[in-house]
Parts: C-alpha cells; structure tokens; sequence
C-alpha cells in the first residue's frame, strides 16, 4: 500500500501520529507539503512567520531525505492539489493531523470527499492538541467557557489518560516510495512573495527540542515568577514551535513534569504554572472548534464601548500604536519588539492590546490582525481567543472595566526599565524614576537625559486617566441604554 503524509502544522518526525500510522500501515509513503496559495496571498500571515515556516520545512526535508523518504511540496490550493498529487502518484490512502481552525476544517472536508469519491482513504489523527473539544466537556457534555472548569477538567484528564509519546517510526528509513516524483528544494520567501528577514527563534524540530532541554533546565525553575517580567529569559519561547508543530505538546509538558522527579530544584508550582499556560492554548483551540463564530468577531455582545469612527483621528492613533509612538514606553517597547523581532513578551502583549483596545478605543480587530502579520507564532486561535479576553468580549474574559495602567504595569514588571531601554533607545539615559512616565520629566532632566519630550520622544497621545474615565463612562451609558 502507498500512503501520502500530508503535513501541515506538525512539521516533525518525533510523536507524529499521522507519520506513524503511515509507516506502520503502508510498504511505501510519500511525505508532501502544500504551500497555500490562497493563505499566502491573504497575508494574512506576515515575514517573520513565513522565513519561520521555511526553516522549519527546510529542517524537515533534510531529516527525511537523509532517511531517503524525500519531502515533496506542492504550490496551490491544497484542496485541488492534495487530491491531484495523491492522484497523480497513485497512492492508496493519505494521513495527516487535524486542525481546528474553521477555514482548515472545511479545506479537510473538501479534500476528504473528493480522495473518498475516488476510492482513496482518509486517515486523519488528533496531534495538535493533547485532548480535543469532545475530550473536556462540562459535566452536561457541551464546550467549557471559563478556562478555571476546563483546567480543572484538563487535568483530571491527564491523570486519567498520561498519554504516550510515540518515538520516530523504526520502519522510516525502509518507506521511501520508489515512484518518480521530483522534489525540489524548499523554495526561499521571495519565491513566495514574502522578504526574507532574520528568524529570531532558531526554525526546526531539532532547535525545539533543544530549546525545550533548555528551558527545562533553567527558566523553567523560577517559572511562576519569571515569566511576568519582560527583560529576563523567563519563559520557554517555544510559542513558534507549538504553531508549527516542530513539539509536541505531549512532549513539552510530559518534560516539565519529568524534571519533578530528578534531583534538581524544580518546584511543582513553577511546573504547573507552566503546563497551565499549555492548557490555555488547548482551551482556546477548543473554544474556536467549538464556537467558530469567534473567529469573524466577538464571542459574545458586551457592554463595551464602541470603538472609535472611522477618520483620521482613529488612523493617526493605530499609526502611532503599529510603530511605538504612543509615549507609553512599555506599550512602545512591546510594539518595537514586535515589530522587530516577531515576537513579543505575553505581558507585553497584554499591556498593549488593552492599551489600544481601552486606551485608544480602536477596533480589537484590526490590532489581531496587525498581531497576525507581525507574529513569528501567529496563530488564529491562541490570537484571537486573547484578543478577545482583553476586548472584554470572548467565553472567558478580562472584566470589562478593567483598564490595565501602562506605568504601574510597567513599574511593576519592569522596574529597572532594562525592557524599555533595549527597544527604545532614545530613553537610554532618562533615570529609573521617570523611565515609565518620561513626560513627568524636568526640561533639566530632559537635557541631562539627552531626550526632549515631543521631539525625541513622543508626549502621551492620549492621557491615561481621562481616557479610563472615558471608557468607563461610555461602558454605564451601554448598560443603561
Ligand atoms: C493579545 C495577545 C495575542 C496573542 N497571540 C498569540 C499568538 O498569535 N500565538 C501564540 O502562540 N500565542 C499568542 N498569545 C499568547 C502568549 O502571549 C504567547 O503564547 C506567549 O507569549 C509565547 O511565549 P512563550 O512560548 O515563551 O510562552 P511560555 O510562557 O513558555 O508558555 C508555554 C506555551 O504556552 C502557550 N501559551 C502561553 N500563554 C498563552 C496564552 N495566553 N494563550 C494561549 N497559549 C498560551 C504557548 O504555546 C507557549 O509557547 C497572545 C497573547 C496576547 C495577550
């Protein structure tokens, strides 16, 4: 039997369900990989996530060409050319993972229905996640809304289900398929219309499972404290490697909770605090499986204010807040690092969104889809279940009046403002005491700090406490409407 692995978010040969099926049922597989045409136009997606992707699948083609099981890929839509591949190579069955995105999911049936119709069959395999929407229920059987019960539901499961970690298929190696398909080397990101820009987090499966023994070996030990504060390698930074699948997230948490039993200093509390940030990236996929809605707007009608009019005082705000301009050094700082990197702090990205969301009052939309096109780990359900608890309006959500307040969280998080300083050069030399709130700054101490208020730095486009007062007045006037 001849049997197309079709990969998708889950570009790696350790614990890969859909792989391991297929060597275990097939004489012969043929690993594929199709570039959405349709997405890739979209952007939808930006650089940082495409150079990502491509290191990953230049990672994966080298692994599997030195087991002479040779990657090949396709470019279309992978609705026309997943079945005309498995067409052309004469292939019995294809095997891949689920993906709970809704777009995904109507691809799969398409796909599906035109490979069933033509006699081929159709294994597919849970993977991205470790328990899917119908493994955590509430106790009447339907989606959880509130991350504390599905927690609570996650981790009864878990004990209940430990589940396996499946190794590299043995019979790899004895696969390839002998027919003559070419395979081109993975193509570079101007083939495909993207810039090619410096990939921060090292791409690939083997750089994930380092990253991980890293992580596990240090960070992870001052977990619970660690990870609020911007300027210290505090958390995993796997987030690009989950999106893509290069991990597993059985792998990762099965890891952390192996590093318990040691001799080392870990504490359980640092362990799960970490597992549970896994089980919010769980509890989102299943909240955008089971409620797919929440990906075109809000999951729920809330009593938050509308946002701004289209004009061009809403574009100059979102301007300002894209490029760092907003004179919140701590909202700055995230924006640049995002808009530098690819990535941003989890802190950071809470500071900002609200600040744009409570602060400007813009569309939480169009700052999820700025996310989406900046992010080296955008990814659809993760993004927008956050966006959604910072706007107020998603199954699990911030309280509507709470207004994060850009300084405290910064004196908090940041004290020293080492984060600031590293993305906002220009408030280099202004002293700990004002390096939150800038504008408070003396004309003396804004010489002495080399940095003029309104020249060098933006003065804060809006006031943070009449803004507050602002949002919350217009949040009664909904309610009483
Ligand atoms: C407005 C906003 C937008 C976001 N957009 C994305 C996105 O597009 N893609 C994405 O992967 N994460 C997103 N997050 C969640 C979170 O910020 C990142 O997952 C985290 O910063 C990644 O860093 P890390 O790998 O070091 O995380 P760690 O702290 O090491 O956590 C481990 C893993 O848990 C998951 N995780 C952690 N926090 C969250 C969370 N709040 N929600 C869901 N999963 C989480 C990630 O997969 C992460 O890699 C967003 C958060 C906010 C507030």
């Amino acid at each position: 039997m001849r049997g197309v692995v079709w990969f998708r978010r889950d570009l790696r040969l350790a614990d890969q369900p859909a792989l391991t099926a297929a060597c275990e049922e097939c004489d012969e597989i043929i690993p594929l990989f199709v570039f959405d045409e349709p997405l890739l136009q979209s952007r939808a997606f930006g650089d940082a996530c495409v150079n990502f992707m491509l290191g990953c699948l230049d990672d994966l083609a080298e692994r599997l060409a030195s087991l002479g099981v040779p990657l090949r890929w396709r470019r279309g839509d992978p609705a026309v050319e997943v079945p005309s591949a498995v067409l052309e190579w004469k292939a019995d069955a294809v095997y891949w993972n689920r993906d709970y995105e809704p777009a995904a999911i109507f691809r799969d049936r398409t796909v599906e229905v035109e490979l069933m119709q033509r006699g081929v069959q159709v294994r597919s395999f849970k993977d991205h996640v470790i328990f899917e929407a119908d493994e955590v229920q509430s106790a009447t059987g339907g989606p959880l809304q509130r991350y504390g019960a599905y927690r609570a539901r996650w981790w009864t499961k878990w004990q209940a289900a430990k589940p396996a970690i499946l190794p590299v298929p043995k019979t790899l190696s004895s696969r390839g398929a002998q027919c003559p398909v070419s395979c081109p080397v993975i193509p570079s990101p101007d083939i495909l219309g993207y810039d090619r820009v410096p990939v921060r987090i090292e791409p690939g499966e083997r750089n994930a499972v380092k990253r991980l023994r890293r992580f596990v070996k240090g960070p992870l030990h001052r977990y619970a404290a660690g990870r609020n504060r911007p300027a210290i390698d505090g958390s995993s930074m796997l987030s690009p490697h989950f999106r893509f699948g290069t991990l597993s997230a059985r792998t990762a948490v099965r890891a952390a909770l192996d590093s318990l039993t040691g001799s080392g200093p870990v504490s359980r509390a640092d362990v799960v605090t970490w597992i549970d940030e896994l089980i919010w990236r769980e509890f989102f996929q299943q909240v955008l499986a089971a409620f797919p809605h929440v990906a075109e707007g809000p999951f729920r009608e809330t009593s938050a204010p509308p946002a701004r009019q289209p004009g061009q005082e809403r574009d100059r705000l979102y301007r300002a807040w894209c490029e760092g301009r907003t004179g919140y050094p701590i909202v700055d700082a995230g924006m640049r690092q995002l808009n530098e990197t690819g990535w941003m702090h989890n802190r950071v990205r809470m500071i900002t969104a609200s600040f744009m969301i409570k602060d400007l009052r813009l569309d939480w939309r169009s700052g999820e889809r700025y996310f989406m096109r900046q992010l080296i780990d955008a990814d659809v359900a993760a993004n927008n279940g956050n966006w959604q608890w910072c706007a107020s309006t998603g199954t699990d959500a911030m309280r509507g009046y709470r207004i994060f307040n850009p300084a405290l969280q910064s004196k908090k998080f940041d004290s020293d403002g080492v984060y600031i300083r590293t993305y906002v050069p220009e408030l280099d030399r202004v002293s700990s005491a004002h390096i939150h709130e800038p504008h408070l700054m003396t004309l003396e101490a804004q010489r002495r700090a080399g940095c003029r208020i309104g020249y060098d730095y933006p003065a804060p486009i809006v006031d943070h406490g009449q803004a507050r007062r602002e949002y919350l007045d217009l949040a009664k006037r909904r309610v009483a409407q």
